[in-house]
């Protein structure tokens, strides 16, 4: 029997966290995971820290900037991205994309939406054909087209199937094995699950098409390869697998496109939570936005994906409610839209002051958002995602929220 060799795309603050999970969980499951998980960085030259605990350990490498690949495979640490968190050496650092998700079964992808394009053009027909995908990413993928979740964009440009994770994961407290949850959303054609019996072959062919299932507009179609026999089965025990840690607790459920919308969307509401919190307005204000926020969410979600979203995964799963919860309150959007009105510098220069090479994902997801609302002529219909865009847009004031809010969903 053969093993899955599981690739993380993407190496940022998250992209770092989630690989330092599943090396750990591919060292606990010796049987279903290969032990080595490439992890491909998105190569920079990074100079130590003089506070680094390795800065006097680099003897062994000329002085000056380093490539961050050698960093991380030396000091098993992404000192850029994740400073001060050990990774397992079994994490390996690799600037090659191409090498890195060769013979992968499984693709993590986890990195800022706005490069999953680039990527995923780059290893179109590169990857294992019946490799299988679960996307970390919060955003959504708007074209002049519509909109998709980006597990169905990565899953239809790759011929793969893809899932999602998301959920309430700061990814520095995950890091450092704080508690908490998220939520795992694995649902491929049943063909997958379908491994035969000692006495049967399978029933379904093992090459199959699949209809992209959720986003609206016309349905496109992928061809779909069943992952050999002689490989573990990706049921949502095994998928569970790589992620559950007992500090990271892992819900699987079947509603990508409720685990995909919430994580999107709440980086969204994330900006006007701190908006007003910048303003001194205190809790109950920050609480009434993600109130209007989580009921957007819902219908935005049952608005335009065919009802096939569930409003439980909004109200009751990590990805929704809990999601915004953290993410109002210590998230990089919040923080960074709540010192952008207390200094009054467009958050922007915020988020390149701050963020040390990090992307606020909710700036560019408001825009993508207003842009597929304009297309629908359904901007009123979502006065708190529409307020954002407009405040960002330099058309309204964060002290407006309340007054542009107020005829919200009811
Ligand atoms: P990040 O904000 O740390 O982004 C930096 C990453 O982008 C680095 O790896 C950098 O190398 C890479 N990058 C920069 N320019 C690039 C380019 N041109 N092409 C490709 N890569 C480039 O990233 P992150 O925090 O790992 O976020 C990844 C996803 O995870 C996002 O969708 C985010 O919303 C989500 N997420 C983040 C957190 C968190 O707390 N950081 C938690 C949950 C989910
Ligand atoms: P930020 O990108 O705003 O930090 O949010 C992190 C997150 O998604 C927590 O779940």
């Amino acid at each position: 029997t053969q093993k899955h060799k599981v690739t993380v795309v993407g190496s940022g603050n998250w992209g770092s966290a989630i690989a330092k999970i599943i090396a750990e969980n591919t060292q606990a499951h010796p049987s279903t995971f290969q032990r080595d998980v490439q992890m491909w960085v998105f190569e920079e030259e990074v100079a130590l820290p003089k506070d680094s605990k390795h800065y006097n350990a680099q003897s062994s490498l000329s002085q000056g900037p380093q490539k961050l690949t050698t960093l991380i495979n030396e000091f098993h640490e992404n000192i850029k991205y994740l400073p001060g968190v050990p990774l397992p050496t079994n994490v390996i650092a690799n600037s090659s994309l191409e090498n890195a998700v060769q013979d992968s079964t499984i693709l993590i992808f986890n990195l800022p939406h706005q490069f999953i394009g680039k990527i995923c053009d780059s290893i179109k027909g590169k990857i294992v054909p019946f490799a299988r995908g679960i996307s970390c990413i919060k955003g959504v993928d708007v074209s002049d087209k519509g909109i998709q979740l980006f597990s169905e964009s990565i899953g239809l440009k790759l011929g793969i199937y893809c899932g999602a994770l998301s959920g309430a994961n700061i990814a520095n407290e995950v890091a450092q094995e704080k508690f908490s949850e998220t939520t795992v959303a694995y649902d491929p054609p049943r063909m997958d699950s379908q491994h035969p019996t000692p006495h049967g072959s399978p029933k379904l062919s093992p090459i199959d098409t699949i209809t992209q299932s959720s986003s609206p507009g016309p349905k496109q179609q992928v061809k779909l390869q069943a992952l050999p026999n002689e490989f573990p089965p990706l049921s949502h025990e095994n998928v569970k697998k790589l992620f559950h840690r007992p500090y990271f607790h892992v819900r699987m459920v079947s509603d990508v496109a409720g685990v995909s919308l919430g994580g999107a969307l709440k980086n969204v509401v994330a900006l006007a939570a701190g908006w007003v919190d910048g303003l001194g307005w205190g809790d109950n204000a920050k609480a009434a936005v993600m109130r209007v926020g989580i009921l957007e969410e819902v219908k935005f979600g049952q608005t335009f994906f065919e009802n096939k979203v569930e409003a439980a995964t909004f109200t009751q799963e990590s990805c929704g409610v809990a999601d915004m919860i953290t993410s109002c309150s210590g998230g990089r959007n919040f923080r960074c839209a709540r010192m952008s009105v207390k200094e009054n510098l467009p958050i922007g220069e915020v988020e390149e002051r701050e963020l040390n090479g990090q992307k606020l994902q909710g700036t560019s997801t408001a825009y993508d958002v207003n842009a597929f609302l304009k297309m629908q002529d359904m901007e009123d219909e979502f006065p708190l995602f529409t307020a954002v865009y407009q405040i960002l847009e330099g058309k309204h004031r964060p002290a407006d929220i309340p007054q542009l809010i107020d005829a919200s969903v009811a």
